[in-house]
C-alpha cells in the first residue's frame, strides 16, 4: 500500500543524508566552533542506506536525493549512487552539494548514473561567499559548477536568502542563471541554524525578491506547476530567457503538498525538516530486523506526520537538530 498520511498526502520522495560533516561553515546552518560530529560507526553504511531505500521504493518511493552535511565529503559516494540507481522503481536521483569538491568527483558521479545536481551558491561575490561560509572556497565552487555544466548535468542553484545580507546577490544570481541556462532557486532563511540566530526579521522574503527582480530584470510569469508537490514556485522571465524559483517555507509554506520523508545519516526517519520527533531505523538494521520491520517504521513515520510546521505560531519550537545534522 502506498505511503499516504492522515492528510491524504502521498509520499514518494526520500531524502537521504549521508553525513553530518561539511567542509564549509555556512552561518545559517553550522556553528563556527567545534562541532560534535557523529562517529563513523554511528553513520549508516552504504549497505544500510541501500536497504532502507529499497524498502522505501517497495512502498512507493520514486525519488531519492542525497544530501548532508556535504555529501561529497563521504568517501566513495559514487559507489552509493550506482547502487541506488540500480534499485528497480527509482525514477529520479538527485544530489545537493556545496560544490567545493565537485570538480574532482563530477565525472565519477556522472559515470555512476547521476544526472541532477542542486548546487548551493548564495553569491557570486568572493568576499561575501567567505563571509557566509567562513571559508575561502569560492574558486573551487565555481570550478565545480563549470565542470558539472560541461558534463551535461541538469543543474539548479540553491541560494539561501537572508535579509540585510543577500539583497545584493538576488539580481546578479538571476542574471548569471539567465546567461548559463540554470534556474536559481531562492530559499527563504529557515529556523534551522545551529546557533539560534534565526528571526522572522532576518528572512528575505519571496515577495521582496520578486519585486527587485521585476524592477531590475523584467516581468516574471508564473510557470504552471508541473509537479504541485515540488516545493519551489517557479517563474519565467517574460522575455523568455531563464527562470527562477522560490522555496518560501516562511512566507508561503507548502506543507499541504509535502511528499517527503527524510533519513538522517545516523539512521533516523523524519517526516519533516522541522519535526521534533523521529523514529529509529538503525537499531532495526543492526539488530536483525526484517524488511517488514523496516517497512513498519517507514509507515509509522508517515502515519505520524503532522499537518505542517508552525513557524508563525507562538507554539513553534525549532527542532533540536540543525540543518546539517538533519540533511537539508
Ligand atoms: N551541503 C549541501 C549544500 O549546502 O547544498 C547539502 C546540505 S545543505 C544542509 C542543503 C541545503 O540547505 C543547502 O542547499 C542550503 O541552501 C539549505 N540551507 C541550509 N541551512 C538553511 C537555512 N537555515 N535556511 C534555509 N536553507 C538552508
Ligand atoms: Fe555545509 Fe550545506 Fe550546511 Fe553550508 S548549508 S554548512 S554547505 S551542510
Amino acid at each position: 500500500m502506498a505511503l499516504i498520511d492522515g492528510y491524504d498526502r502521498l509520499h514518494d520522495n526520500l531524502r537521504i543524508s549521508v553525513t553530518d560533516r561539511c567542509n564549509i561553515r555556512c552561518f545559517y546552518c553550522m556553528p563556527e566552533g567545534p562541532i560534535p560530529f557523529l562517529d563513523r560507526e554511528e553513520i549508516l553504511s552504504f549497505e544500510e542506506i541501500e536497504r532502507v531505500a529499497r524498502v522505501a521504493v517497495s512502498l512507493g518511493v520514486r525519488k531519492l536525493r542525497l544530501t548532508g552535511g556535504e555529501p561529497l565529503v563521504r568517501k566513495d559516494l559514487p559507489v552509493l549512487v550506482e547502487r541506488l540507481c540500480g534499485i528497480l522503481g527509482v525514477e529520479d536521483i538527485g544530489l545537493t552539494t556545496n560544490g567545493v569538491l565537485l570538480e574532482g568527483q563530477a565525472e565519477a558521479l556522472w559515470n555512476a548514473g547521476l544526472r541532477r545536481l542542486n548546487f548551493h551558491l548564495d553569491t557570486l561575490d568572493r568576499a561575501r561567499f567567505e563571509q557566509i561560509t567562513r571559508r575561502d572556497d569560492f574558486g573551487r565552487v565555481m570550478a565545480g559548477l563549470e565542470k558539472a555544466l560541461a558534463l551535461g548535468f541538469r543543474v539548479k542553484i540553491n541560494a539561501v536568502a537572508v535579509k540585510n545580507l543577500c539583497e545584493p546577490d538576488v539580481v546578479p544570481l538571476a542574471r548569471f542563471g539567465r546567461e548559463r541556462g540554470v534556474e536559481i532557486r531562492y530559499i527563504e532563511f529557515m529556523p534551522l541554524d545551529a546557533q539560534g540566530i534565526w528571526d522572522k526579521d532576518k528572512v528575505l522574503l519571496q515577495d521582496q525578491m520578486m519585486e527587485v527582480l521585476r524592477r531590475e530584470i523584467g516581468e516574471l510569469i508564473a510557470i504552471p506547476d508541473q509537479d504541485p508537490r515540488a516545493p519551489a514556485t517557479e517563474y519565467r522571465f517574460a522575455d523568455g530567457i531563464g527562470a527562477v524559483g522560490f522555496i518560501s517555507s516562511v512566507s508561503k509554506p507548502f506543507c499541504l503538498n509535502c511528499n517527503r520523508l527524510r533519513l538522517t545519516s545516523d539512521g533516523k526517519l523524519r517526516y519533516c525538516l522541522f519535526a521534533i520527533e523521529e523514529l529509529d531505523v538503525k537499531g532495526l538494521l543492526r539488530g536483525g530486523g526484517s524488511d517488514e520491520d523496516v517497512s513498519d517504521v517507514i509507515r509509522e513515520t508517515v502515519r505520524r506526520k503532522w499537518i505542517g510546521h508552525e513557524i508563525h505560531s507562538a507554539r513553534f519550537v525549532a527542532p533540536p537538530r540543525p540543518m546539517y545534522s538533519i540533511g537539508g
